[in-house]
Order: structure tokens, then sequence, then C-alpha cells
């Protein structure tokens, strides 16, 4: 299987709605990806297609790469994953090195919060997501759905109605 980042995002949100992803269970009309998508779209980021390039690795697409410093940008509407966004961003930071780009940074951005987090790639960091990947890999090939993580973020993810309907006769 191909990992991208959406795999490595999804990971570390929810082991389930990364099995449901890759097993082509879609319900994205109101997730935070597409909310993340129009929030590009609509802010006062409308300059940023001129100063980003668009990067293809591979499978994985960078939106907002700055190609001169080697900065990778990403743009969230909240953080309340911030984990996950992390995550997702170390990984563009190793798809990079492994492109031959060993001194790449990443920024997550919050234009709603008015707040920037920097992203680094550590050692430790390459291990973990060498185990991450082998890990998402044993998830999605597996046939068993993992279980509902009951938690706070099952309320804004897209997959609430579909994980705790409730079954009446
Ligand atoms: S509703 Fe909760 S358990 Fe279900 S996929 Fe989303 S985060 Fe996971």
């Amino acid at each position: 299987m191909l990992i991208n980042a959406t795999h490595i995002n999804l990971y570390h949100v929810c082991k389930r709605e990364l099995w449901l992803h890759f097993h082509g269970v879609r319900m994205e009309f109101n997730s935070d990806l597409v909310a993340d998508g129009k929030l590009i779209g609509e802010t006062s980021y409308k300059d940023r297609s001129e100063k980003y390039t668009e990067l293809q690795l591979g499978n994985i697409k960078i939106d907002f790469y700055d190609a001169r410093n080697h900065v990778v940008h990403e743009v969230k509407r909240s953080d309340k994953v911030e984990h996950a966004y992390t995550a997702q961003v170390k990984y563009y930071l190793y798809r990079l090195l492994l492109a031959g780009i060993d001194d790449a940074t990443g920024i997550i951005e919050y234009p709603t919060l008015r707040q920037r987090e920097q992203v680094l790639l550590s050692k430790e960091d390459i291990d973990d997501i060498k185990m991450w990947e082998e890990d998402i890999q044993q998830i999605c090939e597996s046939e068993e759905c993992p279980k509902v993580i009951n938690a706070k973020i099952c309320k804004s993810c897209s997959y609430c109605d579909f994980c705790y309907i409730k079954e009446e006769y």
C-alpha cells in the first residue's frame, strides 16, 4: 500500500477513521478536511499560491511549499488535533528528506486563532515514522474495523452518525 499524509493524519486522530477511509467509506461533506479546504479558499491567504508552489512527491502532494526556503506551510482551522497535524507535516518533511531535501522545516498556520507552530524533523521522528507506516499498513490490511474510541473528537467527526447510530426495532 502507498502511504500518504492523510493516512498519517488519520492514524493519529483515530485508527477506526483511518480504516474506514482506507476502505472507501466516505462521509466527508462535513469533515475537517473539507472545511480546511474551504478555509484556504476563503481567507486572506489568497496570495498564497503566488508565494508558494504545489509540490508533488510521488503519491503525496504538498499544497504550499516555499521552494526557496524549503518550508512546508500547512493551514488548519483549529488546533484540536494538533498532534495529528504535526505528524502530517513531519511526514512531509520525511518525504522531502527521502527526495534529497534534508533541511526542510514546516509551519502549521491557524489563521482563525492567529497562531503558527514550527515543525522540525528529528532522528527519533524518522524512527517513529517508520513505525507509523508499519502500523498503518497492518491496520488498513486488517479485515476488522477498529472499535469506536468514544472521544470528544467523535462529535466533530464526519463518521459520528455512522459510528454511534443506535439501532431501533
Ligand atoms: S466518530 Fe469517533 S470512533 Fe468513529 S471514526 Fe470518528 S473519531 Fe473514530
